[in-house]
């Protein structure tokens, strides 16, 4: 931090922003510290970011507009959960939109962002190799909001962080153990299309993928009474 003059509540508070404790939260919610469900209480946030509690709830507002959080009536704000239906129509906006995305950025794309995208996919193998599930998961989401951040569209790219987000709840909810959170290479492939100028298999090795990680999901919930206690118990 380096500033060693920050003593009373109101320096904190001018160090740390609405913007700053919303993206901290959200980092925390990429990384799974925060599961979904987990309770944000204003008063504790408050004394660990110190804070004032108007900051706080001014930062779990946005959160919650954007869907990351959800408010329940007399009980408080939570890490939402998103539920099977909710978590289809994620991927499914996903597939909309970043297919639109890359036909975009076909082509379009600079020395500088074709570097960046390389260079987090170098960071993601970096973590997988690590076996650092964390930021594995943060990395392979990050790829995803450095393509909306090409197409220079700051409406898009709020879009996708929030998409990708709600996607860090699925997997943390439904995920299988030990998958990773997007298919090993894929990224790869879609960055040398890209680059390519390809549009048309960008596109298509973008759809496949999202595709790929919402089969890796256990999303196939039994319907009611279709468990068999008996086996389950056996
Ligand atoms: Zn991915």
């Amino acid at each position: 931090m380096g500033n060693a003059t920050a003593k009373s509540p109101e320096d904190a508070d001018a160090i740390a922003s609405v913007e700053d404790i919303s993206e901290r939260i959200l980092g925390a919610i990429w990384e799974h510290r925060l599961p979904p469900g987990t309770k944000l209480v204003e008063e504790k946030l408050a004394a660990v970011f110190k804070v004032s509690r108007t900051k706080i709830r001014l930062a779990l507002a946005r959160l919650s507009h954007d869907s990351i959080l959800t408010v329940e009536p007399n009980r408080g704000t939570f890490v939402s959960s998103p539920s099977v239906p909710q978590a289809r129509q994620v991927f499914d906006a996903r597939r909309v939109v970043e297919s639109a995305l890359i036909h975009q950025v076909a082509g379009q794309l600079g020395r500088e962002q074709l570097a960046r995208l390389r260079k987090n996919i170098a960071l993601e193998a970096d973590a997988r190799e690590r076996d650092d599930r964390r930021a594995s998961i943060r990395l392979s989401g990050q790829f995803h909001v450095l393509l909306a951040q090409a197409a220079n569209n700051a409406f898009l790219e709020k879009y996708m962080r929030e998409l990708c987000s709600l996607t860090c709840l699925v997997i943390a909810l439904y995920d299988a153990p030990g998958t990773p959170a997007c298919p090993f290479h894929e990224h790869d492939g879609i960055v040398d299309a890209l680059e390519a100028g390809d549009a048309g298999k960008a596109a298509s090795l973008m759809v496949e993928h999202l595709n790929h990680v919402e089969k890796t999901l256990r999303l196939e919930m039994p319907q009611d009474g279709e468990i068999d206690l008996e086996a389950v118990f056996s």
